[in-house]
């Protein structure tokens, strides 16, 4: 009975978010639809990282260990699309330990299309009840393991993204997995900040500053 409640809960998250992304970049973010490129006038993007505990009940990475892969997404942000990164509440941190206990499939979570099925199941119903705020703020959970990847985003049709240790400590997996997020798609250039690995440089085109503008996630509030 779970098990269906779960598939269930995930197909209605998943329709709502295409809903609210549809309404998002045909009306209320119209204007960066089509002249984001523009970068005007400054945005805004908020921001949650919640660390999740191992089995011993130990942080999976120290908040500090976050401080790099920040500082490369605010600035990468404003430098490309003019939108200010912000903790998801005024005056607080970016990063917290969560201390709800998470279940093994949270802590070892599928990459790429695994992690769509996995938003109807268990894993998916945790991060969906654990998130930062629902619908603008991006929420970022540190897991123990990712498969096969750093880092995980299913796009606009979740509010979160994941990551792995190893793509908590590097540079420009935060940044890029929430770019991800606000509904950019991998670039065979590896300049550019979707390019797929992290040996990736932080360009980005004139058009995907109008898709990332554009975004549920990106506010002028
Ligand atoms: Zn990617």
């Amino acid at each position: 009975m779970e098990k269906i409640w779960n598939e269930i809960k995930g197909i209605i998250r998943i329709a709502i978010r295409i809903i609210v992304e549809t309404v998002h970049r045909l009306v209320i973010n119209i204007f960066d639809t089509l002249f984001g490129f523009f970068n005007w006038p400054e945005k805004k993007l908020r921001v949650g990282i919640l660390i999740l505990q191992d089995p011993q009940v130990n942080p999976v990475v120290s908040p500090a260990e976050l401080d790099t892969a920040i500082e490369y997404a605010k600035s990468s942000f404003k430098k490309n699309f003019n939108t200010r990164l912000l903790p998801y509440k005024t005056n607080q941190q970016f990063t917290e330990v969560l201390q709800k206990k998470a279940p093994y499939e949270v802590l070892y979570t599928k990459g790429s299309i695994g992690a769509l099925w996995e938003e109807f199941t268990i894993t998916g119903s945790f991060f969906a009840s654990n998130l930062c705020g629902s619908f603008y703020p991006v929420t970022a959970f540190v897991v123990l393991d990712i498969d096969h990847a750093a880092g995980c985003s299913l796009g606009p049709l979740t509010d979160y993204v994941t990551l792995d240790p190893d793509g908590a400590k590097n540079a420009s997996t935060l940044a890029h997995e929430i770019a991800h997020a606000c509904g950019l798609w991998h670039l065979q250039s590896k300049s550019n900040l979707l390019w797929r690995t992290s040996d990736r440089g932080d360009e980005v085109k004139w058009w995907q500053k109008n898709i990332f503008r554009s975004s549920r996630h990106v506010t002028y509030w």
